[in-house]
C-alpha cells in the first residue's frame, strides 16, 4: 500500500472508469503530474512515452501552449454561452471548418451540417436519436434497429454501449437495452479468417453474413449501420480488403443509413484527414471527438447530410422544436481550443506528417514479429494493433486467465511506456506529433516490455 496521501485520497474518494476497483483500491494506480510532448511524468517524477496519446485522443501531445493560450483568450472573452436559439463565434467558425474539411469520397451526398456535443459517447447517441427521428420524419417508423458489430466500440451511454460489441460492458448493467440494437460479425482478419481464407474471401463472408441477418430481422426494421474505419476498442482492427465496398454495397440495397466513427480515426490518424478516405466509405453520418480538439478540451460532432438536416426541418414545423439539447454542447472554450487544433493541423501538414511517419511505425513494429509472444501486427498510419499469441504457428491464444497483455501493459509501464491491453493485442496510437527517434524509442520500450513479460511467463 502507497503511504503518499494523494494515493491515498484518490483510493479513498474517486471511482475509476474502466478499471478493476477492488486491485485499484488494494494497489492504487499511476498518479499523473505533467505533460512534455509525447511524454507524460507521474508525481514520483518517473517519466512515460505515451504511446497511446492518452485515451487515443491527445493528438498533439501533453504541452501545446497554443491551445492553452487559445482557451485563455476565449475565456476572457466569452467564457460560456449555449446554443439553444443562440449562436457565438468559435461555434459557427467551428461548424463551418468542420463542413469544409469534411471527407468527400467518390459520389456520396456531402456533409453539409454539424450538431457539436461534449463526447464521442454524446455525439454518437445523439445520432441514434436523430436517425429514429429521421425515419419517424420520412414516414418509416418502423425502420428503427441498428447494426454494430462485435467488439465495436461507440461509446458509455445507455443505447451506445448497448450498440457496442463489447460483453463486459454490458454484464450486471442490465444491457444491451432491448431489441433495437444488433451486432454483426468481427471483421479480425487474423483472429477469425479460415485457414487459407484471403482478405477478399473473408470480407465477402462478412458482409454475407450482414446481409443474412438484415434479412432475418426484415429489411424494413433496419435503420442503420455504425462502424469505426479502424476498430479501436476492439484492439486497432483494421478491415480485410474490399470489407467497407461490400458492406456499403448491402447497406444501399436495403436503404439503411452508413454512420461513420470517426472518434479515433478523424484528424490523420490513419494517413488521411479521415478514416472514411481511407476506406472509401461514404458516410450519411458522421461522428468525431478525441483529436477534433487534441482532447484539451470534451467536445465532439455530428455531421449530417441535407437529406437529414432538412427532415430535421420538417419536425421542427410538425412539432414546434427540435426536442434534444445538452448545457454545454458546443461550449465556446472548447470550440476555440478545436479551431486552434485544426489550425495547428493545417499549419504542421499533420495528414503528411502521418504518411511519413508511417513506414517507421510499421517497420518498427513489424521487426517485433521475430519475438515469441507476437502472433500478429497489423495497423494503418499511426494506429496498430499487436496480438500475443500462445502459440505463433497455429494462432492460438493464451489462456485468458493468464492475463497476458496485463503483464505485458505493467512491464512496459517499468520500462517508461504507456501501451493499451485489450485482452491480449496491445494497441499503439501516439501523439500525431511523434517523431522519427521517439518511434524507435517506442519500439525498443516495447521489445523490453515483451522481454520482461517472455521471462515471467516461462
Ligand atoms: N467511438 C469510438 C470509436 C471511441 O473509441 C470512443 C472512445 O474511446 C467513443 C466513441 C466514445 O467517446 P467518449 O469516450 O468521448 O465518450
Amino acid at each position: 500500500m502507497r503511504t503518499n496521501s494523494a494515493h491515498q485520497r484518490d483510493t479513498r474518494y474517486l471511482i475509476h472508469q474502466q478499471t478493476n476497483l477492488d486491485d485499484y483500491a488494494r494497489d492504487g494506480g499511476v498518479l499523473m503530474a505533467r505533460g512534455d510532448g509525447v511524454y507524460v511524468i507521474d508525481d514520483r517524477g518517473n517519466r512515460y512515452l505515451e504511446a497511446m496519446a492518452g485515451m487515443w485522443c491527445a493528438s498533439l501531445g501533453f504541452s501545446e501552449k497554443r491551445l492553452a493560450d487559445a482557451a485563455y483568450k476565449q475565456m476572457l472573452e466569452l467564457p460560456y454561452y449555449h446554443t439553444f436559439n443562440r449562436a457565438h463565434m468559435p461555434s459557427i467558425d467551428l461548424a463551418e471548418k468542420l463542413i469544409e474539411i469534411a471527407p468527400k469520397v467518390g459520389d456520396a451526398e456531402p456533409l453539409a451540417h454539424v450538431l457539436l456535443q461534449c463526447s464521442g459517447s454524446e455525439a454518437n447517441d445523439t445520432a441514434i436519436k436523430l436517425i429514429w427521428y429521421y425515419f419517424n420524419a420520412i414516414g418509416r417508423p418502423q425502420k428503427k434497429k441498428i447494426i454494430g458489430r462485435q467488439r465495436g466500440y461507440h461509446g458509455n451511454t445507455v443505447a451506445t454501449v448497448s450498440l457496442s460489441g463489447q460483453p463486459h460492458m454490458h454484464r450486471d448493467f442490465d444491457l444491451p437495452l432491448g431489441d433495437r440494437f444488433l451486432h454483426t460479425e468481427n471483421p479480425h482478419y487474423y483472429r477469425y479468417a479460415e485457414p487459407g481464407e484471403s482478405e477478399e474471401a473473408f470480407a465477402e463472408r462478412l458482409a454475407q453474413q450482414l446481409e443474412a441477418l438484415i434479412l432475418a430481422e426484415g429489411p424494413d426494421t433496419i435503420a442503420a449501420f455504425f462502424a469505426e474505419p479502424v476498430q479501436g476498442g476492439g484492439g486497432a482492427i483494421t478491415p480485410p480488403a474490399t470489407y467497407f465496398e461490400r458492406v456499403q454495397a448491402i447497406l444501399k440495397k436495403y436503404e439503411i443509413l452508413f454512420l461513420v466513427d470517426e472518434v479515433i480515426c478523424g484528424f490523420g490518424r490513419t494517413g488521411n484527414m479521415w478514416g472514411a478516405e481511407t476506406y472509401g466509405i461514404k458516410p450519411d453520418l458522421l461522428t468525431c471527438a478525441k483529436a477534433l480538439s487534441a482532447s484539451y478540451q470534451p467536445i465532439s460532432a455530428l455531421l449530417v447530410t441535407d437529406a437529414i438536416y432538412e427532415a430535421m426541418l420538417s419536425q421542427s414545423r410538425k412539432l414546434g422544436t427540435f426536442g434534444h439539447g445538452f448545457t454545454y454542447a458546443g461550449h465556446p472554450v472548447a470550440c476555440a481550443v478545436a479551431l486552434e487544433t485544426l489550425k495547428i493541423y493545417e499549419e504542421d501538414g499533420i495528414v503528411e506528417r502521418v504518411r511519413d511517419l508511417a513506414p517507421r511505425m510499421k517497420a518498427g513494429l513489424e521487426a517485433l514479429r521475430d519475438h515469441p509472444l507476437v502472433g500478429d501486427v497489423r495497423g494503418v498510419g499511426l494506429m496498430y494493433g499487436v496480438e500475443l499469441v500462445a502459440d505463433k504457428r497455429t494462432r492460438l491464444p493464451f489462456d485468458p486467465k493468464l492475463k497476458v497483455g496485463q503483464l505485458v501493459l505493467a512491464e512496459c509501464q517499468k520500462v517508461g511506456l504507456i501501451v493499451r491491453a485489450i485482452e491480449d493485442r496491445i494497441a499503439f496510437t501516439p501523439p500525431l506529433i511523434i517523431t522519427e527517434a521517439q518511434i524507435d524509442e517506442m519500439c525498443g520500450l516495447f521489445r523490453r516490455g515483451l522481454d520482461a513479460a517472455w521471462a515471467g511467463l516461462r
